[in-house]
Order: C-alpha cells, then sequence, then structure tokens
C-alpha cells in the first residue's frame, strides 16, 4: 500500500494535496498497490472531495491531542500509523508543514525521508530527482528503505489524475498512542496574513519590493497597487532584515516559495537565495535603477528606473482605465 498524507484548508485538498494524491496513484499502480490517504482533520468533512480525487480508502488519526497542529504530536501520529499499517511508501506535498511532518515521522521511525522530489520512479531501489538548494541544483537519488518516505515539490511531471470515486469513502479510524509532554511547542496566536485576504502563497500577481523601496513607508506604494490588481506583497530578505516588512512577507529560499501568475519585483537585484523563491512565476517583471542586475536581466519585462517613480506612474493609468 502507498499512503499520501492530505493538507486541507476550508473542507477541501489544498492543490499540492491533491497533486500528491494524484501522483500516489500513479506510483501505486506502477507497483499494483492500492492507495489510502492520511488524514489529521475531521475526514468526515473531506469525504466528498476525497472520492472527487479519487480516494476511495483513507486512514482518519483521532486523538484529543491532535486538535491544531503539532509537529511532535502529528509526526508521532503518522510515526505509529507507519508502524501500524507497514505501507510500501508515504507521499506528501513538500509544503512547509508537509516537509516537517514527514522529518519527524521519519525520524521517530528512523527511517529515511527524500524531500523536495521533481520525479520519482518506483522499483528497487526508488529512482528521485529532487531540488536541492532551494530549486537551484537538481540531484538524481536512490531511495532504499522498507518504507519510502517523500515529499513532492510543485512543478514535478504532470501525472493523470485518478478518476472520482463512486460512492463512499472508507474512512478506517486510528488512534495514535500519544501524551501530553510529547509536544515541544504550543499555539500561542494566529494572526490573520493579510488584509485583502489573498496570500503570499497563493496570490496570481505579488508585488515584492526589496532595498530599492528605500523604507518601510516606501512600500505604501507597492500596497496600492497590490490592493488594485487584487494581488498581494512580497519583500526580499534585506526588508525584512531592515524590519520594514514581517517575515512572512520574505520570498526565497528562507521565506516562501511562490509561483503566482505576475511577480512585479522592485528594488531587487535577485540574488540566488530570492531568485529561488521567484523562479516559478510565470512572469516577472522587474523595476529596477540598475539594468544589469540579475532580476533585471532574467526577467521577461523590465523597467529602469526609480520605484518611487515607476509605481506611482503605474497607478494612475491603472486608475485612469
Ligand atoms: P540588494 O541586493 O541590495 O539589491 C537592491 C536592488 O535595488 C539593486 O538591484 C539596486 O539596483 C536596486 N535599487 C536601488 N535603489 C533603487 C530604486 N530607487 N529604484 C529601483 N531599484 C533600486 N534573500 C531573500 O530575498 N530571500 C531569502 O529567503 C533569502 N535567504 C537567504 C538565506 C541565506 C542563507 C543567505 C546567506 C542569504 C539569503 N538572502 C535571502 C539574502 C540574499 O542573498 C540577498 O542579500 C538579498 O536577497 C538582497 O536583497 P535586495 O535585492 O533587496 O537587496
Amino acid at each position: 500500500m502507498l499512503l499520501a498524507v492530505i493538507e486541507a484548508e476550508e473542507g477541501a485538498l489544498t492543490a499540492a494535496s491533491a497533486g500528491a494524491v494524484a501522483r500516489a496513484h500513479a506510483l501505486a499502480g506502477e507497483m499494483d498497490v492500492p492507495v489510502a490517504a492520511v488524514a489529521f482533520a475531521a475526514a468526515g468533512d473531506l469525504s466528498t472531495d476525497l472520492a472527487k480525487h479519487g480516494v476511495s480508502t483513507a486512514y482518519v488519526l483521532e486523538h484529543e491531542l491532535l486538535g491544531e497542529y503539532s509537529p511532535e504530536r502529528w509526526g508521532e501520529a503518522l510515526a505509529a500509523l507507519i508502524r501500524q499499517v507497514e505501507p510500501g511508501g508515504v507521499l506528501a506535498a513538500a509544503s512547509h508543514r508537509g516537509n516537517e511532518l514527514m522529518a519527524q515521522a521519519a525520524a521517530r521511525t528512523g527511517l529515511p525521508l527524500a524531500t523536495n522530489c521533481l520525479a520519482v520512479a518506483t522499483g528497487d531501489p526508488w529512482t528521485l530527482t529532487r531540488q536541492r538548494v532551494g530549486g537551484v541544483l537538481l540531484e538524481n537519488a536512490e531511495l532504499r528503505a522498507p518504507v519510502k518516505l517523500v515529499t513532492l515539490a510543485p512543478g514535478g511531471a504532470e501525472v493523470v489524475p485518478p478518476d472520482p470515486v463512486d460512492g463512499e469513502v472508507e474512512l478506517r479510524r486510528f488512534e495514535p498512542p500519544l501524551d501530553e509532554g510529547m509536544a515541544h511547542t504550543a499555539l500561542v496566536e494566529r494572526t490573520a496574513g493579510g488584509e485583502s485576504g489573498v496570500t503570499l502563497a497563493t496570490a496570481r500577481v505579488v508585488v515584492s519590493g526589496g532595498r530599492g523601496v528605500g523604507s518601510a513607508e516606501g512600500f505604501a506604494v507597492l500596497e496600492e497597487l497590490a490592493g488594485l490588481v487584487g494581488g498581494a506583497v512580497g519583500c526580499s530578505r534585506v526588508a525584512t532584515n531592515n524590519g520594514w516588512r514581517p517575515h512572512s512577507n520574505q520570498v526565497g529560499l528562507t521565506g516562501t516559495k511562490i509561483a503566482p501568475d505576475l511577480y512585479i519585483a522592485c528594488g531587487i537585484s535577485g540574488a540566488t537565495q530570492h531568485w529561488v523563491g521567484c523562479m516559478d512565476a510565470k512572469t516577472i517583471l522587474a523595476i529596477n535603477t540598475d539594468d544589469q542586475a540579475p532580476m533585471v536581466t532574467r526577467a521577461a519585462y523590465a523597467v529602469i528606473g526609480d520605484v518611487q517613480e515607476v509605481l506611482p506612474a503605474v497607478i494612475e493609468e491603472i486608475k485612469r482605465r
């Protein structure tokens, strides 16, 4: 059996999880084994969506300590399920949570974990192509283990999604042995990311600023443009380090990796550690005073000029239309 760990938002699988489920089905087809999803939430609510994504069986991890996400508790719960089911492999989306959860499960079961894989082929051993250094390098690797743990990066080979399941999803309830002392972190507070409700990770347009924006106040013009186009504001690490923007806005290796339709990079040089966070954008527009900045030379479009002059002109033109 192959297990596909799913993440859900508002009663539906995330796009990344749906991709992981589809790839689990493709690999299970090669191996001629069944697939089951692994859910932590109230999976009963997800049944319809699971069926839509071709899942006929789901393990539901239930315990009073599994309410809020806790890497240690959720990781131990997944490890307990792996020990019980002994699947051939476990796949999850290479999201922040997916990577963390699988790392916890790997450490607790003593199994190796291959993260951020773009391609996976079953066989003995499994062969993988995985992203390193935020995706700048690709590595071909072999994975030998009784249970293969793999997280799947976005942008891998497309697979044909399985046909929807007709009828009920079989929910197998599993209560892992957990105790209070297991978690070393506790959720203290949760605050909404953006006033507009558009998050950096999912926005189709991201207006992002770096050192060239000049100050925290300088971001007002980026916020205005993002608001006009229904986008989100992003930033470079310099903007975060200077206290101009919160870390949740940071794009890059130590920030968020995004793939919007349009990325507007304002006063950002395009250092490798930033580039790996935005290189999957469909189109990049760079606004920069330096026509030789890496972001400018890699972008599809560039405006050479001062961000505080160019953006107000763009905003004025959008408003005029
Ligand atoms: P700079 O490199 O200083 O570039 C500023 C740009 O603004 C220049 O191109 C300049 O021509 C232009 N400019 C100046 N004035 C104007 C103006 N008025 N109008 C228009 N353009 C102007 N960085 C990240 O962003 N994200 C990460 O996740 C990240 N992780 C890192 C992890 C590690 C381990 C390390 C070592 C570094 C990391 N960095 C990261 C930092 C990264 O290496 C760069 O230092 C950073 O991205 C540079 O930010 P910047 O482009 O804003 O600044």
